[in-house]
């Protein structure tokens, strides 16, 4: 067996990475797009943002979809939609990017953080029926790190306790659930469009959904120039000005965007798919590691990889640990490769406990509760998450040669992790509320 890289063996990967890993893939005809925009002076209109609202919302067979500046808006706009406000409770996953939750602080809800199941890193819904009270109204799913979260039960617990459910589809643009896309499944579901995500258009995002009702509540939210649009008379007589105090429309630069991006991400995702699911095949039984993909056969599909992860065992590599594992991997040339791979917990985070934000005179995520303070939640997968998670390469093309080169790489260090052993230090992974872990 050849020598780790790290302790001075040659390295795995060899191959010249060329655009491999560059994302997002901007092509003339986006250019082309934006240039219009411009020079037709139409950088705030909505013309083309309907248009694409229609197309996107066709693409997941959903009847209306509005645009937004950024998907945190997006999100902002779903809470309201839906009829979210004071003393409401909302069921979150706690491994999140926290714009899956914190606008519904904004509106007055307390956010109750459920687990994470440690296969699938989405939302437990098995954790979740122990965290509704009488005050809840909402469930929020993340479709995690691209992987759809196990919806079928999640409706079941929503239709028992008459609550609804929205979906963040920020990592995971047109994933499949047993068959259905991903987004088309809750309620209402929020998208962030941001470049460094699957579907890239640049700052932007958009709402989805098939009730009239939560579409236009969402429009007297944060638009004003579209309350025509408003059907509903009792909504009709707030025209005019944005009932949220926020303007959330979309730049048309990036709905320019959106329109092209709609055209070839469909095939961009079939090859990434195919370019990660090669990776993964190639080191189906290696100890220590393990796919975070849905299993075979199920008809649910990865949306995109975005930020794709690796779930590790240390147990099965003697307790080596996940930054040393890394460390190793990066040596043998593979890029992306980094510990810890979700976000923080973010039930720990003072933001959830302790900060009285809008002057509530007690902290703001229980000022509605009957008693407080209110003790820190425990919840052991999200807060044990980032030693068991590492950050994979996100290959955006299908070449093998360079993908088995990457695997030999974890397979080498996996198969010879006993030289590891002796110069551990162990992890060091606390603090990072991005993907900041992440290179
Ligand atoms: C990126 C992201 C958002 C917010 O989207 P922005 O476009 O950055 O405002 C929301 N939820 C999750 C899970 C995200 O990763």
């Amino acid at each position: 067996m050849s020598k780790l890289a790290i302790s001075g063996g040659t390295k795995a990967v060899t191959t010249e990475l060329k655009d491999l890993f560059k994302w997002p893939v901007v092509n003339k005809a986006m250019e082309k797009a934006v240039v219009q925009v411009l020079r037709e002076g139409k950088m705030s209109g909505d013309d083309i943002t309907k248009e694409f609202e229609r197309k996107f919302a066709d693409w997941h067979g959903v009847k209306y979809g509005l645009g937004f500046n950024n998907g945190t808006a997006s999100l902002h706009g779903a809470f309201f939609g839906i009829g979210l406000g004071c003393g409401d409770e909302v069921i979150a996953p706690s491994s999140t990017y926290w714009a899956t939750c914190l606008p519904a602080l904004s509106l007055g809800c307390r956010i109750v953080f459920a687990d994470i199941h440690p296969d699938t890193l989405c939302i437990d819904p098995k954790d979740i029926e122990k965290r509704i009270t009488q005050r809840t109204k909402a469930i929020v799913v993340v479709h995690y790190l691209g992987m759809p979260a196990d919806m079928d039960p999640i409706m079941a617990i929503a239709k028992k306790y008459k609550l609804k459910v929205i979906e963040d589809v920020s990592h995971a643009h047109g994933a499949l659930y047993k068959g259905r896309m991903v987004g088309s499944i809750g309620d209402a579901a929020g998208f962030s469009l941001m470049t460094c995500k699957s579907f890239a258009t640049g700052e932007a995002g958009i709402m989805l959904t098939n009730d009239r009702k939560v579409y236009e509540r969402a429009i007297m939210f944060g638009f004003y120039e579209r309350h025509k649009d408003v059907q509903d008379p009792e909504l009709q007589q707030g025209a005019g000005i944005p009932w949220g105090g926020c303007k959330y429309r979309m730049h048309q630069m990036s709905a320019a965007v959106g329109l092209e991006q709609l055209k070839k991400y469909p095939q961009e995702m079939a090859e990434i798919d195919k370019a990660m699911n090669y990776f993964w095949d190639l080191l189906e039984g290696v100890p220590g590691i393990r796919a975070h993909r849905p299993s075979k056969g199920s008809n649910t599909t990865m949306g995109g990889w975005f930020a794709a992860n690796g779930l590790y065992v240390p147990e099965e590599l003697g307790g080596l640990s996940v930054t040393r594992f890394c460390e190793a991997v990066s040596a043998e040339g593979a890029r992306g490769v980094a510990p810890g791979g979700c976000n923080n917990p973010l039930h720990l985070h003072p933001l959830f406990n302790t900060l009285d934000i809008y002057k509530h005179g007690k902290p703001t995520n229980s000022a509605y509760l009957p008693k407080t303070p209110v003790p820190t939640q425990s919840l052991p997968v999200a807060e044990g998450i980032q030693v068991r998670t590492f950050a994979i390469p996100g290959f955006k093309h299908f070449r093998k040669k360079i993908i088995k080169e990457h695997a030999e790489a974890f397979k080498k260090v996996a198969e010879n992790y006993k030289e590891l052993l002796a110069g551990d230090k162990g992890n060091n992974l606390s603090g990072k509320w991005g993907l900041a872990n992440r290179k």
